[in-house]
């Protein structure tokens, strides 16, 4: 038995193989050629098999997300027969004497590089299409697989570090757990994993090294610890913690259905955060109020392009219909800093969380933001929604993203859409200037949500990805708590509600000091809602 030790982000315990997550590397040489007709014979070949794979995944992708978003995969296999696309990619392997890989891959940067400097968004957004059908005819050629989060059999799955984007895609259904030899507790791939339910284990080191693949392992979410062939013992001890588990989350049910009280009477709105519409089945299990944050950018996350208005409408009415009548808080788009999307073509930044993320991309992209605000004003329609706007820093940021927001409305009526006019504006308090100036943003928003994980990271100056400097971002630093208590007084002076959805309004140390403060919700991961129902019970 190996026993590894790292941080346990999300609880719980798991048994199964250990998977390398495999991702594939487009490390492309340039190697020369000397039968040129040869090569083109190659990729030819190639190019009718990556045609094949699209049809396929035309057909079956249609089922899972509908027949107009599959229509991806047909435009991409036209593309490969388009001689806009193909011609330079010949022309290179018999002029330059190159191999078909690397030919692939210059020209369709190239081309690429054309579609992303065009003045129509819509031909812009294709760059990602041209880099998405390059990559498939590369692996084709190489004979490396494209990404893939393991076969059918569920597993516990390894790898150096999970981006956001990589968790979105995971199959659930066949992950049973995380082991990363790296990450950050306060990462949104750990926010997601606990969403998700799934346990985790982040800063496993090198330890972690793909020879260990296909072995069994047992993963405790709680400790930290991976063991790797466990023993016997480890494994029967494991099973007695588990059913501890259990009987634990069994004692809170004497919770469920109650509303959140003190003891003195004091009532507190407990509200779930989600990261897509299969989350909700977990919150309505969870017993939760509502949803406080719907991380919307999920569903930008883990595609090749940008989700369209209807695509994102039935995603929001789902939710909305499901919560029936209980408040469901969008938070609109935030990408950027970790939450990468290739078709966005974000800048390469110094300091990306300092940059272009969040709302900051919304207010330089009205189109994209109009989109997104149509579909949250459509399934408003349907039950109680309400739109969030992140890292607000200014009120003219604010005054700018709720006149973009009425211009979708003038919009919704002119063509007779329905939708709820009076659906609420909120804004998150997730900068320390946003805290400062909260007696001004109170006066233009419906609420606040205090995201304490980014306005940790701003106060303390201390980068939230970074686990090596954990020692040095002490979340209860009093900085902190006098910004969060400066925006529950100015919130409450101009009568708005505030809450908190970052992850400090699930630590029960701080839980006594929140309803001191006056908090008046506090949205957490699904898992944390009765235990935290519990911990005010006692207050
Ligand atoms: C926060 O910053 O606290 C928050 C809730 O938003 P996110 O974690 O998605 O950045
Ligand atoms: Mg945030």
């Amino acid at each position: 038995m190996i026993t590894l030790q790292g941080k346990g982000v999300s609880g719980g315990i798991a048994v199964g193989r250990l998977s390398f997550f495999e991702r594939s590397s487009f490390v492309v040489e340039k190697k020369s050629i000397s039968d040129t007709a040869g090569e083109i014979q190659r990729l030819y070949a190639a190019k009718q098999t990556a045609s094949e794979q699209l049809d396929e995944l035309a057909n079956t992708m249609a089922e899972k997300i509908g027949k107009e978003n599959a229509l991806l995969f047909e435009i991409h296999r036209m593309m490969l027969d388009d001689s806009d696309y193909l011609d330079p990619i010949l022309k290179m392997i018999e002029s330059q004497r190159v191999c078909a890989e690397y030919a692939v891959l210059e020209c369709g940067k190239q081309l690429s590089r054309e579609f992303a400097e065009m003045d129509d968004v819509y031909m812009r957004e294709r760059a990602a299409d041209v880099d998405d059908v390059s990559k498939r005819l590369i692996a084709v050629l190489s004979g490396t697989q494209r990404d893939s989060a393991a076969g059918n059999e569920a597993v516990i799955l390894a790898s150096n570090d999970f981006s956001p984007s990589e968790t979105a895609q995971f199959d659930r259904s066949r992950v049973l757990a995380l082991a990363a030899q790296q990450g950050a507790a306060n990462s949104h791939t750990a926010i997601f994993a606990r969403t998700m339910g799934i346990p985790a284990i982040i800063g496993l080191g090198a330890s972690l090294a793909p020879g260990l693949g296909d072995k069994l392992a047992a993963l405790d979410g709680e400790t930290g610890v991976l063991y790797i062939e466990p023993d016997p013992e480890v494994l029967a001890s494991l099973e007695e913690k588990r059913k501890r588990l259990i009987e634990e989350r069994q004692e809170l049910e004497q919770f469920r259905g109650k509303p959140t009280l003190t003891r003195s009477g004091q009532r507190i709105k407990l509200f779930a955060n989600i990261g897509s519409v299969t989350d909700v089945e977990a919150v309505l299990a969870s017993d939760a109020e509502g949803i406080g944050l719907f991380r919307s950018e999920f569903l930008y996350l883990g595609r090749e392009d940008y989700p369209g208005e209807d695509i994102q409408y039935e995603s929001y009415r789902k939710v909305v219909e499901e919560m029936k009548g209980r408040q469901v808080i969008i938070r609109t788009l935030d990408i950027g800093a970790d939450k990468q999307v290739d078709y966005f073509h974000l800048p390469t930044e110094e300091n990306p969380a300092l940059g272009m993320r969040a709302i900051r991309i919304c207010l330089t992209r009205p189109q994209l933001f109009e989109t997104q605000l149509r579909a949250i004003y459509r399934a408003s329609a349907h039950g109680n929604a309400a739109i969030m706007f992140p890292m607000i820093s200014d009120v003219e940021e604010l005054l700018r993203a709720k006149r973009i927001a009425a211009h979708v409305r003038e919009a919704l009526a002119a063509e007779q859409i329905p939708f709820n006019p009076d659906t609420p504006i909120g804004i998150m308090i997730e900068t320390p200037a946003s805290a400062i100036i909260s007696d001004l943003l109170a006066k233009e928003a419906d609420f606040f949500s205090i995201g304490t994980n980014d306005l940790t990271q701003y106060t303390l100056a201390a980068d939230r990805q970074n686990e090596a400097i954990r020692e040095f971002c002490n979340t209860h630093h009093e900085a902190i708590l006098r910004l969060i208590r400066m925006t529950v007084e100015n919130a409450h002076k101009a009568g708005i509600w505030v809450g908190i959805c970052g992850m400090l309004g699930a630590d029960p140390e701080l839980t006594q000091t929140f309803v001191e403060m006056g908090l008046d919700e506090l949205s957490v991961e699904p898992s944390y809602i009765l235990s935290l129902r519990r911990r005010i019970a006692e207050i």
